[in-house]
């Protein structure tokens, strides 16, 4: 199969869609790997290594698009990008239609068919082309919410840790899967008061068994959310219903309540957010205030540490790249149901019930 990777055009994003691992895996399968050229440098990964890992190199998107059997991206495909998706043409990138209608309608215009990382599922019950970029915007929350908790951000000019003589900040975690999980474990390992919100009894329990005494768990109730919302200085949004939009948990009306300057971090953003007061933000101008309140909402957090997050993702897709590229889209999705998941569009069709059902259209 013709694999093509093109460089990532969304603002502020430096990962690529496939390492020179990945490449040198592909070719080896019997591939023909494309990449555009530069489109590995955001990740610290030359053009010399895709080549000598066997890929050819593009001068322009358009002649991956052109060529490519499969498009492998990260970030969705921005309009531009939209524009040159062909029929029968696969897609492997992250999507997140939920919260997107525009994009939904330009991919089943296009013809394409489409396959989310973020709604391939695994035996435990897990989305694992998610975690690993959940792992890291879980573990950068914490440190993006102590930034824009100071004085000079618009915070309260708070310390997470405190110092001898001061007390820790409160940090409020809502969520505690994989995101809240490494979110909770920086902020406490940087001295915060942590508390972890959650509506899985099951989370709440590993969170307990595993953290002890260094944080609190609390069921997320719509009264424990409003109480310790209150007394947070910083709330960091990470829950997830999957395919589906972000619940809005924290209203604007509650706002009102937070202490003047606290932080809130919406890492579920990208589904939406969870605080109704929460719009995407870019790397280049991350925060904004709402009522007093400082608000960092980047959708794509993981692109900040763009070489860890490349490698970590990299690991996590490149089994279901080769799957898919070694049977064809049909029989790798056929051989493994948590694949078939991951389809969301296909031939002018949604496929996903989740992503239907928050869209308003029939799957
Ligand atoms: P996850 O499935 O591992 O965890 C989500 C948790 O939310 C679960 O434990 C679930 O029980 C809990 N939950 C669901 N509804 C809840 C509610 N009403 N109240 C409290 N808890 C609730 O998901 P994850 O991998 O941790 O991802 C969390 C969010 O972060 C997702 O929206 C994901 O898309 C997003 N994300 C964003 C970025 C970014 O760059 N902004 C990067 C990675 C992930």
């Amino acid at each position: 199969m013709k694999i093509g990777c093109p460089k990532e055009i969304k603002p502020q994003e430096f990962r690529i869609g496939l390492t020179p691992h990945a490449a040198r895996e592909a070719v080896a399968h019997g591939h023909e790997v494309i990449v555009e050229a530069g489109a590995g440098r955001g990740a610290g990964f030359e053009d010399a290594d895709y080549v000598s890992a066997g890929a050819r190199l593009a001068d322009t998107p358009q002649e991956i698009f052109a060529e490519a059997e499969m498009i492998v991206k990260v970030k969705e495909p921005q309009p531009a990008e939209r524009a040159m998706l062909r029929e029968g043409q696969l897609l492997f990138t992250y999507l997140h239609l939920a919260p997107d209608p525009e994009q939904t309608h330009d991919l089943l215009a296009s013809g394409v068919t489409a396959i989310a990382y973020e709604t391939v599922t695994d035996a435990q019950g897990g989305l694992p082309l998610l975690a690993p970029m959940s792992e890291v915007a879980g573990k950068l929350a914490p440190q993006m919410g102590a930034w824009t908790l100071q004085k000079a951000n618009g915070g309260r000019g708070v310390l997470l840790g405190g110092v001898p003589g001061v007390g820790p900040a409160r940090v409020v975690v809502i969520g505690g899967g994989v995101v809240g999980t490494h979110a909770a474990r920086v902020a406490a390992g940087m001295g915060a008061e942590v508390t972890v919100l959650d509506r899985s009894l099951s989370r709440l329990r590993y969170l307990d068994d595993a953290f002890g005494g260094l944080l609190r768990t609390r069921y997320a109730s719509a009264g424990n959310n409003a109480e310790l919302v209150a007394e947070a200085d910083l709330v960091i949004g990470a829950v997830l219903i999957p395919g589906a939009a972000a619940p809005k948990l924290v209203t604007r009306a509650q706002l009102s309540t937070m202490k003047p300057g606290a932080a809130v971090v919406d890492v579920a953003i990208d589904q939406g957010g969870c605080f109704e007061t929460s719009r995407p933000t870019t790397h280049e101008d991350p925060i904004y205030e709402v009522d007093g309140i400082m608000h960092y909402c980047v959708a794509n957090m993981p692109g900040a540490v763009a070489r860890t997050s490349t490698i970590a993702l990299g690991n996590a897709t490149m089994p279901f790249m080769l799957a898919l590229a070694d049977k064809g889209w049909r029989a790798a999705c056929a051989a493994d149901p948590h694949l078939l998941d991951g389809l969301n569009v296909h031939a002018g069709k949604l496929t996903n019930y989740a992503v239907g059902r928050a869209l308003g259209i029939d799957v």
